[in-house]
């Protein structure tokens, strides 16, 4: 059964890369009829930030990616966090020193820094791997009898993995196909730490394996860390049960060289972030998706563009269309480039398919709530009908409607130049006149007669139409204009009328 997990560590709020690696887990789940899990990695306890992980949650739902077992939902492998799974990682540690995989090292971090820098100041790089752990202070290097004489003192000690020498080790991964590493070249990655916690490595391998992960999907970040994940499996003697390994291409950024990184966001315009974070420490404020006005279906079709594609000309999936058509093999091995534009681009056909219904309710909730107008929702939704296609965002929908709520009091300069001439008054006025016998409002009739009237004058229709606009728009824009009245009413039009002629 494919069981994939999601598995961030709670040290700051998820990223844009974070809820890709989230969302291309989901969509494998999905396809697959299998399991989705979020599993928190929070071992590094001095890099754990408070609200990180309510962030994540948080985030995951807005997305509309549905956690099927974990962290804050349960399941039966539980717990899911790995700081409540603690007492399970020792055994598995002590398992791996009893085999021969890993070795207890002494070292102290002062000692580490030493050795450091007296390479640095050789001009060579300090690995504790075959070269150097010989002389360092650790289990294989020491006797039997100093070894237990410095357990029972209870030296502090972390447990390091033994990491085989000139082992060259062919992996495949779902992506980036046959991989091959060299072990010489790896280091003596630490397994267990002094304060009891496991490092990721150890405790991501245990949990994958015990939760019964069938695919390990995540950032191409952690590729360098796939060969010690599968010798690890190996030690245990798991590896009819390893998982297969996808490594996802890097996020690049949208301009100049180089990885998408938290800190690009705000910095070059756009947010990084799915949701508004405040940092706890410093209360400083990164933008969000969700408030800078994004539909989560609009941010998620665009994440999903983003390594992967679907091989035909069409753009626009729904959550369900992704999840039929996703497969790891049409994700690419390049980085591919965040694009803001195409996110707006792609935010805008969202508005546009959505009913006037839904963008009126939420133009009333989001910008009319807010400036305290109080608007028959019929109208509004109508209003909002006529001009989404001009805009990317509701907010922006303001601009484009202003004047159906609030009468105009300022006129476009230019505009009145140009068509508010010295005979402008009297024609307004006669207008307004015929505007009064008229009855039946509605777009078709006001038009018709309006339009008699300027043929039978033998008149330009811009020398009514233009001041007409002005009046009731206050500047040269909106929809049609008779649309315009007809929504306005007959005595709002006349008021307007008036308020122009003065
Ligand atoms: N905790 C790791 C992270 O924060 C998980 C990496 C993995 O999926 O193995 O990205």
């Amino acid at each position: 059964k494919v069981r994939v997990r999601f598995a961030p560590s709670p040290t700051g709020p998820l990223h844009m890369g974070g809820v890709r690696t989230a969302l291309f887990n989901y969509l494998f789940a999905r396809k697959h009829n299998g399991d989705f899990l979020l599993r928190i990695e929070d071992t590094d306890q001095t890099r754990y930030v408070p609200g990180a992980e309510n962030y994540i949650a948080e985030s995951l739902k807005w997305c509309g990616i549905q956690i099927d077992e974990g962290a804050t939902v349960g399941g039966e492998y539980g717990p899911y966090r790995q700081s409540e799974r603690k007492p399970m990682y020792r055994e598995y540690a002590d398992q791996l020193i009893a085999s021969g995989n890993a070795y207890y090292a002494f070292d102290t971090p002062e000692e580490l820094d030493a050795i450091r820098n007296q390479h640095e100041e050789e001009k060579k790089t300090f690995t504790y791997n075959t070269e150097t752990r010989g002389g360092l202070n650790n289990s294989l290097a020491l006797s039997d009898d100093e070894v237990k004489a410095k357990i029972d003192a209870g030296e502090a000690y972390v447990v390091r993995f033994k990491m085989p020498v000139g082992e060259e080790l062919h992996l495949d991964d779902e992506i980036r196909g046959h991989v091959v590493f060299n072990t010489s070249a790896l280091d003596d990655k630490v397994l267990f730490k002094s304060d009891g916690m496991p490092t990721y490595h150890l405790a991501n391998v245990v949990d994958d394996y015990l939760m019964k992960i069938s695919h390990v999907i995540r950032g191409e970040e952690w590729l360098p860390s796939m060969p010690l994940h599968v010798l690890l499996y190996r030690s245990f003697g798991w590896t009819v049960d390893m998982p297969k390994f996808a490594h996802l291409p890097l996020i690049l950024k949208p301009v100049g060289k180089g990885k998408l990184s938290k800190r690009d966001g705000d910095k070059l315009g756009f947010p990084v972030f799915p949701l508004e974070w405040t940092d706890p420490k410093t209360n400083e404020i990164a933008s969000g998706y969700r408030e800078g006005g994004y539909f989560p279906e609009a941010f998620i079709n665009m994440l999903a563009f983003l390594g992967w594609n679907p091989g035909t000309e069409q753009e626009i999936f729904s959550m369900e269309e992704l999840s039929q058509a996703f497969s790891l093999e049409r994700v690419g091995k390049s980085g591919s480039k965040f694009d803001p534009e195409k996110t707006k681009w792609f935010n805008r056909q969202y508005l546009v398919n959505k009913s006037d219904e839904e963008i009126g309710g939420l133009f009333a909730e989001q910008v009319l709530k807010v400036k305290g107008i109080e608007a028959d929702q019929e109208t509004v939704n109508r209003v909002c009908g006529m001009v989404k296609d001009r805009v990317d965002f509701v907010s922006e929908l303001w601009e484009h409607v202003n004047y159906f709520f609030e009468a105009p009091t300022e006129f476009d300069a230019k505009t009145v130049k140009k068509g508010w001439k010295e005979d402008t008054p009297a024609l307004v006025a006669e207008l307004k006149g015929i505007l009064e016998g008229i009855e039946d409002f509605s777009s078709a009739n006001s038009e018709e007669i309006v339009k008699e009237w300027i043929t039978a004058k033998e008149i330009g229709f811009g020398k009514v139409m233009n001041p007409f606009r002005l009046a009731m728009v206050g500047a040269a824009k909106g929809p049609h204009m008779f649309d315009i009245i007809e929504i306005l009413g007959k005595k709002e039009t006349i008021a307007r009328l008036d308020y122009a002629m003065e």
